[in-house]
């Protein structure tokens, strides 16, 4: 706030308008560019494609910026573009001109390099005619990478690449590293490093605009009991402790059957994100083998079977995916080979 007071004083006083990207006052759009794609491989090496390792590290990048929640200064939250979500080629033209009609505050490129296994090391650039505010970016993003990775300092550089020439806002493009150096390349193609590569552009933009580095502070768990609120099914599951494997007081059982008669788990998520989720239930001969949980994720419903005759008495995997903050819900359907029962008893989600 008391960046914005100066500022309109500032003003009043007739002076021109510097620069006010330091604690902005407004959400802040960040277009993530992913480089190269579709018929497009970028840099190749170590059996990996640059246009994969990129948009793995770009997709993680905008996950880390959803799943931040401080302050960004009054938005409250990030809002991010990115030009690619696929494997399809974008022009160069076609990434600034997104960034520039779609009025982006920051433009943050990644990429690999490759140099006949010659070379290795990370190096940032911004456009050789670009102003302070990228020039600062670029130095974030390279200061945080260098953290977050012992790899080879390369240096802050200037470039005349047409992503950083074109486009309007303040501009970086990152290198993260060599494809085709043995050294580099254990680190751009594994999907751990990514996602550390990923958080630092997020440290970087975050004292960029002179805020404080995210970490989630405490994990969030979210888990829905059979017998607490949150689980809905109808008469047909029935309660019972006959096994010790509950979690919980009890545990709910339904005959298989070709019905819709599905146990519902809701979840409120306390923020959108990345999450795992488990499920709990007790084991026996006579369980299916095929217990169809049904994750009802951001992106659509997803049908995990699971062998309920193996693995009771603990939380197993359904995998983790994305959520909208609020209510979301995993469901147990019965509609599975008949003759067994399906076992309704707790289900959790954690925040990756
Ligand atoms: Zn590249």
């Amino acid at each position: 706030m008391r960046q914005i007071s100066r500022l309109v004083s500032v003003l009043a006083a007739g002076a021109i308008a510097l620069c006010c990207w330091s604690g902005a006052s407004a959400q802040q759009k960040i277009c993530v560019d992913p480089g190269h794609g579709g018929s497009d491989p970028g840099g190749v090496g170590s059996g990996q494609q640059e246009k994969v390792n990129v948009l793995n590290t770009s997709l993680k990048f905008r996950t880390w910026l959803n799943t931040d929640t401080s302050d960004t200064g009054g938005g409250g939250s990030w809002s991010v573009l990115i030009t690619r979500t696929t494997d399809v080629f974008v022009s160069l033209s076609g990434r600034c001109d997104y960034a520039n009609n779609n009025g982006a505050n920051r433009f943050m490129s990644i990429h690999n390099n490759a140099f006949n296994n010659s070379a290795h090391g990370i190096e940032t650039f911004a456009y050789t005619s670009g102003g302070s505010t990228s020039f600062d970016l670029r130095n974030k993003v390279y200061e945080e990478a260098l953290a977050m990775w012992p790899l080879t300092p390369r240096g802050t550089k200037t470039a005349n690449f047409y992503v950083l020439k074109y486009t309007n806002m303040a501009a970086e493009l990152h290198e993260a590293g060599f494809i085709d150096s043995s050294i580099d390349s254990v680190y751009v193609g594994n999907s751990t490093h990514q996602n550390n590569h990923a958080k630092s552009e997020l440290w970087a933009l975050q004292r960029h605009y002179g805020l404080a580095k995210y970490t989630p502070s405490t994990a969030v768990v979210v888990t829905v009991d059979n017998d607490t609120s949150g689980w809905s099914a109808s008469a047909n599951w029935t309660l019972s402790t006959s096994s010790t494997e509950h979690y919980g007081a009890n545990y709910r059982v339904r005959p298989t059957a070709s019905t819709s008669d599905a146990a519902t788990w809701t979840a409120n998520l306390p923020s959108s994100g990345n999450y795992k989720v488990e499920a709990w239930w007790s084991d026996g001969s006579n369980r299916s083998t095929s217990a169809p949980y049904i994750v009802d994720a951001s992106g659509g419903s997803v049908t995990v079977n699971k062998d309920q005759q193996a693995n009771g008495g603990s939380w197993q995997n359904l995998g983790t995916f994305a959520f909208g903050a609020g209510n979301n819900t995993v469901r147990l359907s019965c509609w599975t080979t008949a003759g067994y029962y399906v076992i309704g008893d707790a289900v959790r989600f954690t925040k990756q």
